[in-house]
């Protein structure tokens, strides 16, 4: 993971009329995971969605977090001291934060010597951010990768994603968007034309089982991917599309929801969507939800098995895709 310097202190909510700068989580760097290639992948703060099972829930605030690193703290003390509002007590478990009362300033984080408070959240400029993105711009070309907009939503500062995008490719380098595709349409206008490749979530095929699971449901969603299909189609057939399932134990995870959406890509995205991923659940994000001291009802879920996996891909080959476009993804166990 790397981090960029922050420019200004900003606990606000994102500010989208501030363009171009915005509101990041982290960079991953070296990604094989968002697109083709090698990739850096930006993770923009804020997200629409709030999904039972989200694998960064750091991204989902729109403004910045206060974390405690265990593994870093000396326990100094020093920001106990720091903190004005009293919200910091030193415990057996170590330094507790009283989220109620704390205003996720970041002083504490300035004056801890051992780095173990972190402020999740940094505002950027694009300048700032391209200055970062363009030092691994061999490994993306020998690669043929990018840089790929994450989140979060990277559509809730849409300005922001567009003029990154947009200084990217005047770079030559490739761009992908991952959106959950609940943002409104004049939103994706703004950034598509920069983009190269739309990763695009299709969760759960059942409005009434996607709104329970992310607090929508999922007619933008459609809305918005026939919007895209329709760009790609009538302005842009150069550009590619590639949709992402998550599969999730007991939620999204069922050969009926595979078999529906299959049906719907069949049925609706013929020779314009390249690939259909079927991201495995995992569970690599509980000491995440720990340090933001959110609990998280899939703490104790397993890895999916590989038997299991490869039943739900069988169900999206036989569903009416191209079965050449169906890839599973990501870790899985070997046996129950
Ligand atoms: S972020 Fe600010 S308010 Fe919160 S614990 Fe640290 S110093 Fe206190
Ligand atoms: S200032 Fe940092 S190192 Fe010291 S107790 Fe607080 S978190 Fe731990």
């Amino acid at each position: 993971m790397s981090h960029v310097k922050t420019i200004t202190k900003d606990t606000s909510p994102i500010q989208t009329q501030q363009a171009p700068s915005g509101m990041i989580v982290h960079l991953q760097r070296f990604s094989t995971e968002d697109g083709p290639g090698i990739r850096t992948t930006v993770f923009f703060k804020g997200c629409p969605l709030r999904c039972l099972w989200c694998h960064n829930p750091e991204s989902i605030a729109t403004g910045p977090q206060i974390q405690w690193l265990e593994n870093k703290c000396i326990g100094c003390g020093t920001c106990i001291k720091t903190c004005q509002l009293g919200c910091l007590t030193k415990s057996e478990q170590g330094i507790v934060i009283d989220r109620k009362v704390c205003t996720n300033c970041g002083d504490c984080a300035e004056t801890c010597p051992a780095n173990a408070m972190e402020l999740l959240g940094k505002r950027v400029s694009v300048d700032e951010l391209l200055d970062e993105l363009t030092k691994d711009q061999t490994y993306y070309e020998k690669s043929g990768g990018g840089v790929t907009l994450s989140g979060g939503e990277p559509m809730m500062q849409p300005d922001f994603a567009a003029a990154l995008l947009s200084r990217l490719k005047e770079k030559g380098i490739n761009t992908a968007l991952d959106t959950c595709g609940v943002c409104s349409t004049k939103a994706l206008e703004e950034v598509l034309p920069h983009t190269d490749i739309v990763l695009f979530d299709l969760k759960e095929a059942d409005p009434e089982k996607h709104y329970n699971f992310t607090g929508h449901d999922n007619q933008k969603v459609f809305d918005n991917l026939f919007h895209v299909r329709d760009y790609i189609l009538n302005q842009a057939p150069q550009k590619m599309l590639w949709i992402r399932t998550p599969l999730i134990p007991e939620a999204t995870a069922t050969s009926e929801n595979i078999l529906s959406l299959g049906m719907f890509i069949a049925n609706n995205l013929k020779g314009v969507v390249q690939r259909w991923e079927l991201c495995a659940f995992n569970n690599l994000c509980r000491d995440k939800y720990r340090r933001l001291g959110i609990a998280w009802q899939y703490d104790n879920t397993p890895l999916m098995t590989r038997a299991a996996i490869q039943e739900l891909e069988q169900c999206a080959k036989l569903s009416g895709v191209d079965p050449r476009i169906v890839i599973a993804t990501g870790a899985t166990r070997i046996t129950d």
